[in-house]
């Protein structure tokens, strides 16, 4: 394949649930999309997920955008480009900005997989046509209000249920919404990191709310603390922000600082990585799952292609448009009896909609040609 041109769009997407940041309280977010067209007239389309606001992943949606327009998207003109070999670690020449190669490696796998007239998730090997999405809820405000919350998702068909909590916010909170909620939705807590080397004792507790697995307890670099918080075989670790690259993942199950591993395609720089993540975790029969970032339907629709594969044996994060947003960029995706579609149309299957580019308030902010 050989990319002729390379435009990036960026397009006001409101959001249901205000987005909170350092910087104030966001009612709507820019989404950033990538459009490639090859050479031979298919147009593939994929999306800079890089989020407003968050430390944790180590990449500013800025910088990230600046790193694809500037340097990345460049580097796709005028070669040939295997997709499926890509290696985000060597192939671009430039180290880190995973999130900007994994939006435009998307690109290219939805463009790849029209130019052959198949669902990427069928490209990609998947062996399921919906998944059984997961929903995240978190942990502000009165404890009454997040129940409330669970309850009125788990009332929408969602079947598992993940708080985000922290310390002074996790005990109480989990125990009662288990509590609430009965034993018969999967409850997981994920810490973002929040927690330090004292609070094993304290994080092993937490699995008497009955925790499917505690997700990244500890900061990314802290891995003593979840080797420890693994021995004591209280509850399941998972990892995901510690896990970057196939490689730092075989090194975070030899040392046995997790059991069950989130995949996030753009986490770990594209749709490439993740496979061979995929394909490791599947041979050594351990559990995983992908994650969401908040994309639209663009990136929702790649990341379920990646979700239906057999190895993703866990609910992924990626719930239903009006999660997130009052109108998604493409056909919505919906929850049907507590499932998601994995689309069935070449590529990803699905575009933005024409109302949403012929919208003045969408922003062409680059383009390549070559
Ligand atoms: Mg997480």
């Amino acid at each position: 394949m050989r990319v002729s041109r390379i435009r990036v769009v960026s397009t006001p997407v409101e959001l249901v649930n205000p987005l909170v940041t350092a910087e104030g309280t966001h009612g709507s977010r820019d989404a950033v999309l990538v459009e490639v067209a090859t050479t031979d007239g298919v147009i593939g389309w994929g999306e800079n997920v890089a989020p407003v606001g968050v430390a944790y992943v180590g990449e500013s949606r800025d910088a990230s955008i600046k790193a694809m327009v500037e340097q990345l998207a460049p580097r796709l003109l005028g070669r040939d480009i295997e997709v499926a070999t890509i290696d985000p670690g060597s192939w671009w020449g430039i180290d880190g900005h995973c999130f900007a190669k994994h939006a435009l490696e998307s690109a290219l796998w939805d463009a790849e997989a029209r130019t052959l007239g198949v669902p990427l998730s069928v490209l990609l090997g998947a062996s399921r046509d919906h998944i059984t999405p997961g929903v995240v809820v978190g942990v502000g405000g009165d404890i009454e209000n997040v129940v409330r919350e669970c309850e009125q998702r788990i009332a929408e068909g969602y079947r598992r249920v993940k708080l985000k909590i922290a310390p002074g916010r996790d005990l109480a909170v989990l125990a009662t919404v288990r509590a609430a909620i009965g034993d018969g939705v999967i409850l997981q807590a994920d810490a973002n990191g929040s927690y330090g080397p004292d609070d094993i004792d304290h994080v092993a507790n937490l699995a008497d709310s009955g925790l499917q697995f505690i997700e990244q307890p500890f900061a990314a670099d802290d891995i003593d603390s979840h080797v420890a918080l693994m021995r004591t075989g209280s509850v399941p670790v998972c990892m995901d922000e510690s896990i970057g690259s196939h490689r730092q993942m075989v090194e975070m199950l030899d040392r046995g600082a997790c059991s069950i591993v989130n995949v996030k395609p753009a986490r770990v720089g594209g749709i490439a990585e993740a496979v061979r993540m995929h394909d490791t975790l599947l041979a050594e029969g351990v559990d995983a799952w992908v994650g969401g970032m908040l994309e639209t339907g663009v990136g929702r629709a790649s990341a379920l292609a990646v979700a239906a594969m057999p190895g993703f044996t866990l609910t992924p994060d990626l719930s239903a448009s009006n999660r997130y947003f009052a109108r998604d960029l493409t056909e919505p995706f919906v929850l049907d009896g507590g499932r998601i579609a994995v689309p069935t149309g070449p590529g990803i299957g699905v575009e933005p909609l024409d109302r949403v580019l012929a919208d003045r308030a969408t922003r062409i902010e680059a383009v390549h040609e070559g």
